[in-house]
Formats: structure tokens, C-alpha cells, sequence
């Protein structure tokens, strides 16, 4: 019963271990292409090609597309059925392993593209944003919950850790709806298709990057704590307020660039605790 429910049209058995759900509808696929809008002299990156729902047409429109697939099956099939299409680089490889960096291998910025497989969507979108500076947008399908958490403003139920770390880098624009019936097999949730812009600003200079995704992790494992006794120990209330924050306000209510502000005030008053921490420390003794 599993392994009918489990067998696309054609006969090929999909793995759910790797998450394996296929597009079908034709109008849906053609919007989904329209939306990343490919041209032949851009550098563009599927993740999870499965069997070339989105990679025939986007070969067909830009002429080289670089495809990143982790089963091997797969990999045979979409070799023969992209013949004729355009010039197809398969990287049989877990995309978690994939250095964008080399991909990107030039100054042509990574257009990045996937219907992500659900199972591994929130580490690959870290991954991806660690690896910005190679890439010039994302285009994904996302199960909904996840794609409404992404976007998700201050004070929403959905905001949160990964709210903020997506949109501290990128601009986030929903783009619509995608029904569980446009896959095959169908998964038990519904998806959603985004774009993701990286910002061209830093707002968070790289040295201080580890700081403000540790307070951000602290603040939202506490999110229904004031700020004042969330970053007691941390850091005092006169910090919050020169941060530009309310002390009795809740992580949930936080801007991103309140985020910013608070993870300045939290590495100036680790770097001041530890310089006194060191200063007061007993001196080693001489020979
Ligand atoms: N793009 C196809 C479509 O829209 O019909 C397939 C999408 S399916 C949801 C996800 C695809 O990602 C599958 O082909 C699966 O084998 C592949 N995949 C799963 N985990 C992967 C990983 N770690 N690295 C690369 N590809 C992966």
C-alpha cells in the first residue's frame, strides 16, 4: 500500500529519506520559473534536481545550470532526460557538504534555486547564509511553517531565532502557496515559495557575528521573560536601555536592528567582565 502511494505515474519509487516529493502541475512548475526568471550569463544553482520538474526548464531558458543531487539514481535519470536541453553540471553530493564558494568558482554571484527537501531545509538555509557573499538570491519551496517563520515580523507567534537570522542578512519576499496536491507523493504538509535577497549592507560586522547569534539563541530560549530578567547576569538594565530597548519589553517584541544594538551592549560587557575577571585573578607565582 506504502510502496503504491510512494510510486509516481512513471513508476519510479521515491525515497522519503531524502525527502523526495515531485512537482507535477505544469502550471505551477511554469510559475514557479517565471518567478526566478533565469537568463543564459547567469550562474544558476538547483539544489535537490529530483527528476527535472524545474531543471528541464530552466536548462531550456539559460543554457548551463549547475544541479546538486544527492541520489545517485537520480543522477542517471536526469543526465539522460537534460540531453538536448542545455549543458547540465551534476554534483551528485549532500548539499551539505557543497562549498558555494567553489561552485561560485568566479565574480559571478550564485542564483540559487530548490524545492528543498523539508528534512533538511533549516541547516542548508544556515549553511546558505554563511555563504552569502557567493550568492545573489534564493528561490525555494519551504513547508509553510517554516517559510511563515522566515518572514515572520516582531510581535507575530511565528518570529523567532530563525526570523531573525534570515532577515538580519536578506530581504524576504513570500511569493505564494504551493497545495500538498501539486507533489507527488503527496507530503503531509503544505510549502510555500520565497525569495531571499541578500541585503547589501552589513549591519553586523563579522567580528562580532558570534555574539549576536548567541544572544539571539539566549533571548529566544527564554522569549516569555522580560529582557531585564532574561539578560540578568548578562548584562544590566542601563545596557538594555542604552541598546535603545525597553528592559520590560519580551525577546518576541525585538526588532532585528534592536537585536543588533543588544549584541553590541552583550560582548562590551563580556569584554569588560572578563578584563576584570583577569585583573582580580590571583598572579602566578615566580619561580
Ligand atoms: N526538484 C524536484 C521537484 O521539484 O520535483 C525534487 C524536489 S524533492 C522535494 C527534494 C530533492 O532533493 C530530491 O530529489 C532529493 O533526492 C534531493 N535531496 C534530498 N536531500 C538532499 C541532500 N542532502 N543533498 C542534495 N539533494 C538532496
Amino acid at each position: 500500500m506504502r510502496a503504491a502511494r510512494d510510486r509516481p505515474a512513471d513508476g519510479f519509487r521515491a525515497r522519503r529519506r531524502f525527502g523526495q516529493h515531485f512537482l507535477h502541475e505544469g502550471a505551477l512548475i511554469e510559475r514557479i520559473v517565471a518567478a526566478v526568471d533565469p537568463r543564459p550569463d547567469q550562474a544558476i544553482v538547483e539544489i535537490g534536481p529530483g527528476r527535472g520538474a524545474l531543471t528541464l526548464p530552466l536548462l531550456r531558458l539559460c543554457g548551463e545550470l549547475t544541479a546538486i543531487e544527492i541520489d545517485h539514481d537520480l543522477c542517471e535519470h536526469l543526465r539522460r532526460a537534460a540531453l538536448g536541453a542545455g549543458t547540465l553540471h551534476l554534483v551528485n553530493e549532500d548539499v551539505l557538504s557543497v562549498d558555494f564558494a567553489t561552485l561560485a568558482g568566479g565574480p559571478r554571484r550564485l542564483r540559487i534555486v530548490g524545492n528543498l527537501p523539508y528534512n533538511i531545509s533549516t541547516p542548508l538555509l544556515f549553511r546558505i547564509l554563511g555563504q552569502l557573499r557567493h550568492v545573489e538570491d534564493v528561490h525555494c519551496t519551504l513547508q509553510r511553517e517554516v517559510a511563515q517563520r522566515i518572514g515572520a515580523a516582531p510581535g507575530s507567534k511565528h518570529y523567532g531565532r530563525l526570523s531573525v537570522m534570515v532577515q538580519l542578512d536578506c530581504r524576504v519576499e513570500g511569493l505564494f502557496p504551493i497545495a500538498a496536491a501539486a507533489f507527488r507523493p503527496r507530503p503531509q504538509v503544505e510549502s510555500a515559495f520565497l525569495r531571499l535577497v541578500p541585503r547589501p549592507e552589513v549591519s553586523v560586522a563579522p567580528e562580532e557575528r558570534a555574539a549576536f547569534s548567541e544572544l539571539v539563541r539566549h533571548l529566544f530560549s527564554r522569549r516569555r521573560k522580560t529582557l531585564k530578567s532574561a539578560l540578568r547576569g548578562h548584562m544590566g538594565e542601563e545596557h538594555i536601555v542604552q541598546a535603545g530597548c525597553e528592559p520590560a519589553s519580551r525577546p518576541q517584541e525585538l526588532s532585528v536592528a534592536d537585536f543588533a544594538r543588544l549584541a553590541a551592549q552583550w560582548s562590551e560587557c563580556r569584554h569588560v567582565r572578563s578584563s576584570r575577571e583577569s585583573a582580580s585573578a590571583p598572579a602566578a607565582p615566580r619561580d
